[in-house]
């Protein structure tokens, strides 16, 4: 990954989506969506360990209202209901059609950021229906 790709995200974050769809265009397709949910993961990691890893840390499913929805509400409109979550108007495939991987970044920030939570076991999270092109609502599951 390129360090320029993370530097720029620090610098800019949260206004972050347009770097995001800036590096996934750079990339060939075929790695588009291991490249997107590695970057999302040390981005979420990262932004937990900054802002909610003081204190004791929150278990589930606390920490998903009380820490990683606030955390999201920076990058896009956002719902959640139980260990689902819903991007409302989802900034990183707005503009994509059906082979888009925007969304991967989401999926792999979500990991990263559970991840950095020493209270919660090892999570799988899956977008579980993709708004691109449609609603543009895209729903991602903590399992
Ligand atoms: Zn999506």
């Amino acid at each position: 990954m390129k360090k320029s790709v993370l530097s720029a995200i620090g610098a800019y974050y949260p206004k972050i989506a347009d770097i995001v769809s800036q590096y996934e265009d750079s990339l060939p397709i075929e790695r588009r969506v291991t490249a997107l949910q590695e970057l999302g993961r040390k981005v979420g990691g990262g932004i937990y360990q900054r802002d909610y890893s003081l204190g004791s840390p929150l278990k589930m499913p606390t920490t998903i209202t009380r820490e990683l929805v606030p955390a999201l509400k920076g990058l896009s409109k956002v719902k959640a209901k139980n260990n689902v979550i819903y991007l409302i108007k989802c900034p990183f495939c707005k503009s994509s059609d059906h082979t888009h991987s925007g969304c991967h970044f989401i999926v792999g920030y979500i990991e990263g950021f559970l991840a950095s939570n020493p209270a919660i076991d090892v999570v799988q999270v899956e977008e579980t229906n993709c708004g691109a092109g449609s609603t543009n609502i895209c729903e991602f599951t903590i399992g």
